[in-house]
């Protein structure tokens, strides 16, 4: 097991999030210097946010009902995740298996994750709720996969420090003795018994974590609580590797400093998911992120193949974007001073191109596809946009007009069967950030 703070992997960092890494860093200092009332401010700004967090699914309804339900209820029905949580306790969920790999148990309110690692032990992801609960549950599951003095609990990862998340901790430190690192957030770690190792809550920066050959990318997002966690965490589906999300939606605090330090999480998410290509989340409240819905797709099914755990890396952006929405929604309902921008996700979507012309063409939008042309949201004008052609330097750069349309020529022919990628790099003013988007497609034969 080694912890190496600050050693985390770039993957993917491409100059586009370089310039989003530059925009949330103004947009951190603007929330955290309390400006005065803005010329939103108040309701209006609320709306605005709740608004920003259905046009950011594009469309999509199903991340609609997966991500943005579970989230923007805390402005917009704030009893609800109260009222229906009793019967999700109610329901247990037996141990089932998401991936070749991973596992969960407990029930639809609040469980644990028990992922394989690559050298064959185990890493549980939250404790449940009690001793009780890990004797009645965690080892029989554990024990029913294999566990044994070959293939030991080699780590827990724990969320943050509710006792719905680490009240099992006790008894696993019972149960594994002094050397099973059991880590924790260190802003939560005060009155903690069960001696946890603890992961820097000060360092904004994700971290890498490798436990027994697998490697865990580990993020604070100080905010629902001081020592909140996401975790990046490496599953496999067939033996193919995806990066899934344990994390992002948590409760949204009542304090303002909190709020705010939610509301910067949910964008160093953004960041995450875009960074490490995650392709889809899990949670261990699992009705909060579709994940009871994804475990009851698989059991209908009976198989995990397609994984709905799944979803792809653009639509995980989006959801972390939706979150965002949320988060900036709350932070506005709680602090009516709030004046954040709005973060639209942007789409390039090529016409089909035609092989032997020069001609290269993108309409840059955002919101709710093509017919979303309300309050500042649909195509984006006066944009740079810039074509690359596969295996050639003959690419070119426009600027879009007043259909979001960026047309340039190309100085060779394009060809059959090449790849033509175009990009936006992402732009921001002080009502919006536009965020970085880049899409590829293939010139057709004929
Ligand atoms: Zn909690």
């Amino acid at each position: 097991m080694s912890y190496r703070p600050g050693a985390a992997r770039r993957v993917g960092l491409t100059a586009s999030m370089a310039v989003l890494a530059l925009t949330t860093a103004a947009l951190a200092v603007k929330v955290t210097s309390s400006p005065a009332l803005g010329a939103q401010g108040g309701e209006a700004e609320v709306q605005e946010h709740l608004d920003e967090a259905v046009k950011n699914s594009g469309g999509d309804l199903d991340l609609v009902n997966r991500y943005r339900t579970y989230s923007c209820d805390a402005v917009e029905d704030p009893e609800m995740y109260g009222r229906t949580s009793a019967e999700r306790h109610a329901t247990r969920v037996p141990l089932t298996q998401v991936f070749d790999d991973l596992w969960y148990i407990g029930d639809q309110y609040v469980g644990q994750y028990i992922l394989k690692t690559a050298n064959g032990g185990f890493v549980l992801i939250d404790t449940l709720n009690n001793s009780a609960e890990v004797t009645q549950y965690t080892m029989p599951a554990l024990e029913s996969l294999g566990l044994s003095t070959k293939r030991p609990l080699e780590g827990v990862l724990v969320s943050h420090g509710h006792g719905d998340h680490d009240g099992g901790a006790n008894q696993l430190r019972a149960n594994f003795g002094p050397d099973l690192d059991i880590y924790l957030g260190s802003g939560d770690s005060s009155r903690k018994t069960y001696n946890p190792t603890l992961i820097d809550s000060a360092i904004a920066e994700p971290q890498e974590l490798t436990i027994d050959g697998t490697t865990v990318v580990v993020q604070s997002i100080p905010g629902h609580t001081p020592g909140a966690l996401n975790f990046v965490v490496p599953v496999h589906q067939n033996g193919k590797r995806h990066m899934l999300l344990m994390g992002g939606r948590q409760g949204h605090p009542g304090a303002v400093a909190s709020a705010k330090g939610y509301l910067a999480g949910a964008e160093r998410t953004y960041q995450l998911v875009a960074e490490y290509g995650v392709e889809g989340t899990f949670l261990t409240h699992p009705t909060s992120d579709g994940s009871t819905v994804n475990m009851q797709a698989i059991e209908r099914a009976g198989t995990r193949d397609p994984n709905p755990f799944v979803i792809g890396h653009e639509r995980t952006l989006r959801a972390a974007a939706i979150w965002r929405g949320c988060a900036a929604a709350w932070l506005a309902a709680v602090d009516p001073t709030t004046d954040v921008p709005v973060w639209r996700v942007t789409s390039l979507t090529f016409p089909e191109l035609t092989s032997q012309t020069t001609t290269l063409t993108a309409q840059l939008e955002t919101g709710w596809g093509g017919v979303d042309r309300g309050a500042g949201w649909g195509p984006v004008a006066g944009q740079t946009v810039t074509f690359r052609v596969e295996g050639s330097r003959h690419g070119c750069t426009a600027v879009t007009n007043s259909d979001g349309v960026a047309t340039c020529e190309a100085t060779r022919k394009i060809l059959p069967q090449q790849k033509v990628t175009a990009t936006f790099e992402g732009n921001s003013t002080a009502e919006y950030v536009n965020l970085p988007t880049s899409t590829s497609t293939v010139v057709p034969t004929r």
